[in-house]
This record gives C-alpha cells, structure tokens and sequence, in this order.
C-alpha cells in the first residue's frame, strides 16, 4: 500500500490535500516544502502529515512533483501550532501557512541566508577624526565612530543610530571614509558595548522574580503604568533568559518597534538581536528569520506574525502593549497575535508576559479568572510624577479653530516655563469635511459611504477609507456657489491655529501625511525627543510608546470623538488613548499636566477615568460587557460579506443564516449592513454570532464553515469569518 502526503497548499482549502510522494528524488519530511500540481499550475505547499491510506481513491491522486527542503523547515511544534491558528480563525490552511512563511521561502528559495550588505571603515576613513566632524556633520561622525567602533554594520543596525543614517553613510561613502561589502550572513545586531541595568525598585523586582524562564509555563499579565519600568522588568527575565541559552521572543505593535526601543535593547543585552517587522527587505526579512530557527539569534523582536517565527530555544515570550489593536490581523488571517502567543508559550512551556498600561477588557478578565498572574506597577520608576487630569467643559467657550481660549492660555504658560507641549488630535488633515454655506452640500466620496477629508497642503480632497482623491472644486456643483468652507477638524487646521497663536515657537506635526517619507517618522520624532520642537501635534503615532521627557503638558483636542462610537469598543479604545497619550506628560522631573477638551463633562467614562483612572475604568467598562452579553463575557464571531452590488451580500448572509446550525446559548444576530454599508466601490454587511461558551461557537463554526463555499449566493460575493473581531463595523 502506497503511503500519501498531506499538503498544505495556497487556495481556499480549509485542510490540507492528499498528493503521493514522489516517485523518484528523496521522500519529503513532515515540515518540508514540496512543488506539487494544483489545477493546471504547480505550487509550492508544506508537507504537514503521512497517511497509510487516502479518503481519496488512489488512481485520483496526483504526485509531488519536486522537493524542496531536505529537512524539515519547520519544527512539528510550530506548524501544530499554525494548523490548530487555522482552526480556530476558520481559514484556509495554505493561508495560514504563507503567514508565518517569509516571501522568499513561499516563493521556493533555499532556506539559506541570503546576501547582505554591510559597511565597513576604510583605511582613510580610520585615519578621519569623529570629533572634527562633530560641527560639520554630526550625523556623519556619529556614524564615523560607530564603523571604528564595530567590524561592520548591517542595514539593521542602521535603524538603531535614528534619523537619515542611510544617507549619511552614503555620504561617508562618497568621501571614501566608508565601502559596502557582501557577506553571507544571518545579519543579526551585535550587542553594543553593555551599559548597566538599573536597580530594580521593589514592585518590579517582586514581579520580574515571577518571571522564570526554564522554570515551565506562566501567564503573566503586567500592567503598570507608562514610565513605570516595564521595560527593566522584561529586560531583567530575557537577561536571565539569554544566560540560560534561551531565545525571547518579544512582539510589539507595528509603530512601537523604534530605533530608541531597539537601541535600548542592543545597550542593555549582551546578546544577538533579530529583528522581523513589515518595512524590511524580503532578504533581511528571511535572514531574520532564519537567524531565530536555527539558533542563531538570542533575541527576536517583531511585530505581529514574528507569532509564527521558528525557535530554536524558546524561552521566553513577550508581547508589548498587549492592548494594542495591531495585534490582530484585520484581513485575510485574522488572528490575534496576542492569543496565540499565549498558546506558543503554553504549548512550548515558557512564560510569556503581557504588558500594558492599559490591559484589554479580555485580558484582565483572564487575570480575574486567574488564567495569568495578575501583576502591578503603580508607580513611576525614578523620581517622575504622574500627571494630573482635568477636563475643559467646552460648551459655550470662545474657540479658535479648536482651541478653546483656557487651553490657548494654558500652552503659553507651559511654553514660558520652557515645558514642551503635546497636542493630541486622532484626525488628520485640514478638516474631515467641506461644505458648501449656500446650500449644505458636502463633498462626498463616490465610492464610499463617507465624506472627504480636505488637505489644504496638499490641496486635495482625500478620502480615508478608499484613498481616493480629487481635485477641490472651484464652486459647488450643486448651487455653483464658492463659498466652501472646511467643517471640523483635523491636525492640518490645529497646525494653523497653533501657529497663528505661537508664531515663534517651533512646532512639529506627526500624522501619516508629514511622515510618510521611508524614515520620516523616525527624524520627527528624533526632533520631538531632542526638544528642538516646543509643540508637539499630531495624532496616535505620536501618541504611543515615546519617551518624551520634555513635555511637561499633554491637551486631548477632542475627547468626544470617541465617546459615542458605533462600535462597542469605542469607550475602551478612547479609554486607552486618553491614557497612553497622558502617559507622555512628565516623564522626568517635571510633573506633567493632562487637558481633556470635551463637550460632555459630565460623561460617566470621563469622569471614571479622570477619578478612578484605568483600572476604574476597566472595572464599569467589564460589567458594562456583561450585562449587554458582550465579549469578553460572551464570546463572538462574525461573518462578513461584501460585494460590487448591494443585494448580493444580504443574500448571501442570509442563506447562511438559514443553514446555520441551532445550538442552546448561541445566537445568530443579523444580517445587516456594515454600519458604512459602501466602502471602496463594495456594499458590506455582517452576521453575527454570539455564544456563551468559545467552545459552542468553535463547535458550529467547525459544522458551518465548510457548507458556506459551495452556497449559490456565495459566488457573488468576499466572504469572510472573524472570530473575536476587535471591530465589528
Ligand atoms: P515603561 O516600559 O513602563 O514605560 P520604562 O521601563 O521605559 O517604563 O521606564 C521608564 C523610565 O524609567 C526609563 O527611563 C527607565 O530607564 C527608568 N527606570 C525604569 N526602572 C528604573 C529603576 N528601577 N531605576 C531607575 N530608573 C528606572
Ligand atoms: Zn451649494
Ligand atoms: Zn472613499
């Protein structure tokens, strides 16, 4: 009896296909990569199991046609893990696969590093002074002295030095002082020269003691507040996990992975870092990648699917800012990079460590139910103090365009005492719509159930959800009159008011528009940091995780965007921004100042949040859940369907709905249309399903699934399944 193959291939397979081995090279591994014919193409898929026998009748079957990967590319653990991610999301397992593949490896390279470039010191190079270059060029002689200093640098360690540094070392280049060598390496960042940790105060020696890599699986959820030392405290357990031989492997969001956390690291650790994030080359990507399978690396930091990265030596696993919507993939694979971290580390018996200064609703009902360690800094480490928080009653204020006069007052105040202000507004551009006085007409988005947002540096009118964009009109099309006028607003307009008001004082604006540039980000924020810029505006990018020890008053422009969201998150999101963002005020010396502009005060989330800060918040918030039978007390799914004709997706829901299996404690709710119904040209609706126990909803997920292809309706729409959806709109 001939054995076969099961293959994970890409296509919408929720498991994997049978092949027969074959029939001539070597037999593939379990965790290998092999060519095998799909329909008229070949493609390339994972072995991930041996069958004595097929469901599939033999002479039906098809051969693989090449092997690629002598050994297992990946550890059974791993793909465990992968195939058990596939399950629970209900996606395809080829997806789930090319996932936590890097793009070389699913194109069928060979799983060896690749190429890099490095540079090193010419002879006339070492010859130059650092210290005469300082005036002329500091970029430049900071880059001099880090080529004395190290053998050669990567492209990685470029991201640590901050700013341009690929242009001044292309400059140092020019001048011969610096060349550009190939080596075939994994790339990993060598340590630096390895400053001293800090003493760890009491709270954070007592919680970094429960972190005990080799000693088994922990759960442990670190909420602490910014600036309390969280980061000391996961440098402390992956110090003792690199002495021991163990890998850590740390996941952060997307926007937290900066140069000044990477620099921290390589200052701190005496260890081989890798780092795995989306804006890297696909060679650095797979060097990476290989760096942490084969052992190579002792520290792997990435963003969300650095989940999937092999690991030689596990030993400790960390996800940062656990709170951060980031984490969970909203398309394709939508799974929860967080979630399954704790499965990895579960499954793999080390402890992983959720942290955050503001814990999602989910994780700290796990800690109440005693599933992770609940642990607590509630203090700043060092001398900071926390700030203090009042709200602006704005009804009724004089504004000027956004600011009320007390908030005006307020800047110039904190600007006299030489304080650095942070002005927060999650919007950007000029304003999110313009109008015409006439008539009432508003520029609308043709594709999308959504108005445009006008950019008045760039004079366009953009949308943000379809990134459409058109010229402004010169009148209105509807009663031709030019008064149109911009309503609302948005950091671009902020920009003005500020500068209008402080018309000497420095300012830098982050948002996507000022850093869209590769790098731009980084020398914005480097000017934030440095203190050059007095005002500092901008929206969530310049709201996370920055050290900013200069500001000494943070303003929310507008609270009351948040709190009458559509979606049931809404309060929990704006909860954690008001907090993130208040955590920039007054990291150093300077005890910093929190102002919230809102027109309703008296809004119970405000209030709690102001007197009972977080945790208060989080406690109503919870209860709040349960009673409307929200998650994290009930768990939920939905089934998204979208499609060029407005029917289409109703239907389709709708003959889901018919199929769909009964079960006690499980409710089908819908279908309805997405709260914007017309979003890039397609009409969107959902289903939604709630259930008291995860497993109910698993075990109907597992029966529905599978009869929602073959439906009629199904071929005129995208469908899609989101199990814990982080956003239901
Ligand atoms: P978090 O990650 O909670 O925001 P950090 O670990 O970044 O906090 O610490 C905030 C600041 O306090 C950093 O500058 C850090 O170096 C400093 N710090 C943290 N722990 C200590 C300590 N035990 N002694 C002195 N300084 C500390
Ligand atoms: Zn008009
Ligand atoms: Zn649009």
């Amino acid at each position: 009896m001939t054995k076969t193959l099961a293959v994970a291939v890409p296509g919408p397979f929720l498991a994997p296909l049978d092949y027969l081995p074959p029939s001539d090279s070597p037999q593939p591994p379990i965790g290998s990569r092999v060519r095998v014919p799909l329909g008229r193409r070949e493609v390339i898929g994972i072995v991930t199991a041996e069958h004595d026998q097929s469901t599939i009748n033999e002479s039906r079957l098809r051969a693989v046609t090449r092997v690629i990967d002598e050994a297992p590319l990946l550890p059974t653990s791993l793909m465990s893990l992968i195939a058990w991610a596939a399950r629970y999301y209900h996606h395809p397992i080829g997806e789930a696969y090319a996932t936590a593949l890097p793009a070389r490896l699913r194109q069928g390279q060979p799983a060896v590093p690749g190429e890099q470039t490095y540079w090193r010191i010419t002879t006339t190079g070492r010859e130059q002074s650092a210290d005469a270059w300082q005036k002329r060029a500091p970029r430049q002689a900071m880059l001099l002295q880090a080529l004395k200093d190290n053998d050669a640098l990567a492209a990685g360690d470029l991201a640590g030095l901050g700013g341009d540094a690929r242009g001044a070392l292309q400059r140092l280049v020019e001048r011969g002082f610096a060349e550009a060598i190939k080596r075939s390496d994994y790339g990993t960042i060598q340590a630096e020269t390895t400053a001293p940790a800090p003493v760890l105060n009491d709270a954070q020696a007592t919680t970094a003691a429960r972190i005990m890599p080799g000693e088994g699986h922990q759960a442990i959820l670190l909420e602490g507040v910014t600036g309390s030392g969280k980061t000391e405290v996961y440098l402390d357990a992956i110090a003792r996990a690199t002495e021991m031989g163990l890998q850590s492997l740390v996941i952060v969001p997307e926007i937290g992975l900066t140069p000044q956390l990477l620099s921290r690291f390589r200052r701190r650790l005496n260890a081989r870092i890798a780092v795995l994030h989306s804006g890297l080359a696909d060679g650095e990507r797979l060097n990476a990648w290989l760096a942490a399978a084969h052992g190579r690396a002792d520290v792997i930091i990435g963003t969300r699917s650095a989940v999937f990265v092999p690991l030689a030596r596990p030993g400790l696993m960390i996800v940062d800012e656990e709170h951060d919507a980031s984490l969970k993939q909203q398309e394709g694979f939508r799974y929860s990079a967080r979630d399954l971290a704790v499965l990895r580390a579960h499954r793999a018996e080390v402890p992983v460590v959720l942290g955050s200064a503001t814990p999602a609703l989910e994780t700290l009902a796990n800690a109440a139910q005693k599933r992770y360690l609940h642990c607590q800094l509630n203090e700043r480490a060092g001398n900071a103090r926390p700030p203090s928080m009042q709200l602006l009653d704005m009804r009724g204020q004089p504004t000027q365009e956004g600011l009320s006069q007390p908030l005006i007052t307020r800047v110039g105040e904190h600007l006299e005492a030489d304080g650095q202000v942070l002005l927060f507004l999650n919007r950007r551009g000029f304003a999110p719509v313009i109008i015409c006085h006439e008539c009432g007409w508003l520029a609308e988005c043709e594709r999308c159930d959504a108005r445009y947002t006008y950019h008045r540096g760039r004079r366009r009118l953009h949308c943000h959800h379809c990134d459409s964009e058109r010229r402004i009109p010169d009148a209105c099309p509807q009663c031709g009159s030019v008064d149109l006028r911009p309503l609302g607003l948005g950091t671009e307009r902020i920009e003005a008011a500020l500068e209008a008001a402080f018309p000497e004082t420095p300012l830098v604006r982050i948002d996507r528009d000022t850093t869209r540039r590769r790098g731009g980000f980084e020398q914005q924020m480097a000017a934030a940091v440095r203190g050059d810029a007095r005002l500092l505006l901008g929206t969530q990018m310049l709201a996370k995780g920055h050290h900013l020890p200069a500001v000494t008053l943070v303003a929310i422009i507008d609270a009351d965007q948040g709190l009458f969201g559509a979606d049931f998150r809404a309060a929990e999101r704006l909860a954690q921004l008001v907090v993130q963002v208040a955590g920039r005020a007054g990291r150093a010396e300077r005890p910093g100042e929190v102002v919230i502009q809102t027109h309703h005060p008296e809004h119970p989330l405000l209030q709690t949040l102001i007197h009972g800060g977080y945790p208060a918040f989080a406690r109503t918030a919870l209860l709040e859940r349960e009673a409307a039978g929200l998650p994290p007390s009930r768990a939920m799914a939905l089934l998204r369907a979208e499609a060029v004709q407005r029917e289409a997706p109703m239907r389709f829901l709708r003959a889901a709905s018919r199929i769909a299996p009964q079960y006690r404690g499980l409710e089908c709710l819908g279908p309805y249309p997405a709260p914007m119904e017309k979003r890039a040209g397609r009409f969107r609706a959902q289903l939604m399903l709630q259930a008291d126990e995860r497993a109910v909803l698993q075990t109907m997920l597992e029966a529905w699934v599978p009869q929602l292809q073959p439906l009629r309706e199904a071929r005129a729409v995208r469908w899609s399944i989101d199990v814990d959806p982080t956003e239901t709109l």
